[in-house]
This record gives structure tokens, sequence and C-alpha cells, in this order.
């Protein structure tokens, strides 16, 4: 959900957070949304690397 920071250090920057985000006792995940593009990148490096893991796997067999 995307939602604005009420923070004095960070007011009226914008984060997507977990629907459960500071309800009661609900997760407090969260990220900015705009950081949300190097997030993006962080997980098609992650799923380069795997996609690579299998291709060599592939090869051992
Ligand atoms: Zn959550």
């Amino acid at each position: 959900m995307l939602k604005v920071s009420r923070t004095k250090e960070n007011p009226g920057r914008r984060f997507w957070g977990c629907a459960n985000y500071q309800v009661k006792e609900g997760c407090n995940y969260f990220v900015w949304a705009d950081s949300i593009y190097e997030e993006e990148d962080a997980e098609k490096v992650k799923l380069r690397k795997k996609v690579g893991s299998l291709k060599l796997k592939v090869k051992e067999t």
C-alpha cells in the first residue's frame, strides 16, 4: 500500500508499506517509493544469479 511518511526525518516522503504496517502487532515491512527501482534491480540481479546457477547445473548433468 502506498502511504505517506509523517515522521520528522522524512515528512511527506512516500513509501510502500505492508497492509499490516503499524497495525497493532502488524509487520513493519516498508520500502521508500523513490527507492523502489533500486529494489527491483536487486531482485533482477538475484534472478540472474539464479538462472546462472541453473545453467551450471544443466551443464554438469
Ligand atoms: Zn507484512
